[in-house]
């Protein structure tokens, strides 16, 4: 699809907006569709949807417009989906949709790809739940098989005396749903063994329609809250796991046939042992780094992907360090903005969202130096000027 097609965007978050401006540049034509008429996507596109995501009527006048579709958040109902697939290229598709939005289809699948995961049981029932936690063993964690995200739909069991607090709290999870469409019939949890990591790692990789893979450096991240606070590139791991780290992702790109990039989000223990988590169907907030620091960024490389273009370079140009900006963070932003932006090698992203409600994602900061120590260095004068009274004073 040459420059000059529209891709359609279902959702008008920043992920939305960056993959706009991205293919802004290309001369590609951009149409959203999002529940806010202001959103952050809509802001830089050249149509604009305002309707319900999950509106079959509005999807379909989505995708009448678009050659491709593409869509910024993996929760995309079943019927949206079809209704795209009937009248519009979807990348990735529906199938690729299918399994990132449901947990237990999601490990399924990464461990019938050969991939390692967590030992893991589906759940559907207090006698199952008791039954899967004595197999792989405490303490193990109960999660929603859809709907989670940010540590959402989450519960720790410590031993057997948790089991049955912990089914009464998965049973209150899905509310009002008595047969949801993203859940479809299966299991409604997933039971996980503990993986006693030492550092969270993520790899974002991209997958033409011709088949053509490209991998970016790992990035390391640390979560706060359970939210993404922090991203390093190179990750502090030695160069084997690096590679054993890309290798895992391409190997799922190619195992799914998926078109588009995908986040692989990955757990590495004390002995140096990789263990896929997830996966994201789009471009992931641990990637926002290569929009500075690689050669293509990720959000260059989706547009290339979808709009079934050679992929790009995914060399990393500097080291780099990715803060996220949330809404407690935005008042302390604005005043030292001056302060922050004399920061060498400083970026600042704003995704033009109207409220900063707290532990909402409102931007970002990017710094570039000449190692990760530099950048790191660099990366905590800027969260000295913006980080919130609540907030641990080290950046990482
Ligand atoms: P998720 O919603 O699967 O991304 O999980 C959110 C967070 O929970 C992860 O970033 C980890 O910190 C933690 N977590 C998830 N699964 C496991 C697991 N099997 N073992 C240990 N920690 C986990």
């Amino acid at each position: 699809m040459p420059p000059g097609s529209t891709i359609g965007i279902l959702g008008g978050g920043q992920l939305g907006r960056m993959t706009a401006l991205a293919a802004r540049h290309m001369g590609y034509r951009i149409a959203t569709l999002d529940p806010a008429p202001d959103a952050p996507c809509a802001q830089v596109a050249d149509h604009r949807f305002t309707a319900a995501l999950d509106d079959v009527a509005a999807a379909r006048r989505l995708a009448a417009i678009s050659d491709v579709v593409t869509y910024e958040f993996e929760n995309v109902a079943e019927p949206v989906a079809a209704a795209l697939e009937e009248l519009a290229v979807v990348r990735p598709s529906s199938r690729v949709l299918a399994v990132a939005q449901n947990r237990v289809r999601e490990k399924e699948t990464l461990a019938a790809l050969g991939l390692p995961v967590a030992s893991f049981r589906p759940v559907a029932s207090l006698a199952e739940l008791e039954a899967a936690a004595a197999e792989v063993g405490y303490p193990c964690l109960l999660k929603t098989a859809t709907g989670g995200y940010d540590g959402k739909g989450q519960r720790w069991l410590h031993g057997p005396a948790d089991v049955v607090a912990a089914w009464e709290w998965a049973s209150a999870q899905y509310p009002g749903q008595e047969r949801s469409e993203a859940v479809g019939e299966g299991p409604r949890f997933i039971l996980e063994a503990r993986v006693p990591f030492v550092r969270e790692l993520s790899v974002i990789v991209a997958r033409n329609p011709q088949g053509m893979t490209s991998v970016y450096p790992v990035a390391e991240n640390i979560h706060r809250r359970q939210i993404l606070h922090a991203s390093i590139v190179p990750a502090r791991v030695s160069p084997a796991v690096a590679q054993a780290a890309q290798a895992l992702a391409v190997r799922l790109a190619e195992g799914l046939e998926a078109v588009g990039v995908l986040g692989v989000e990955l757990f590495l223990t004390a002995d140096d042992r990789l263990y896929v988590n997830e996966f994201a169907p789009r471009p992931h907030n641990s990637g926002h780094y290569t929009i500075e620091a690689c050669a293509t960024s990720q959000f260059q490389q989706h547009v290339r992907t979808v709009c079934g273009l050679p992929l790009g370079s995914t060399d990393l140009l500097r080291p780099a360090v990715m803060i996220n900006l949330l809404g407690q963070h935005i008042p302390r932003m604005h005043a030292a903005v001056a302060h922050l932006l004399a920061i060498e090698g400083l970026h600042l992203h704003v995704y033009g969202k109207a409220e900063a409600r707290r532990d909402r994602k409102m931007g970002h900061l990017t710094i570039l130096a000449e190692s990760v120590e530099e950048a790191l260095a660099r990366a905590q004068q800027a969260w000295d000027l913006v980080r919130a009274p609540d907030d641990p004073p080290a950046v990482a």
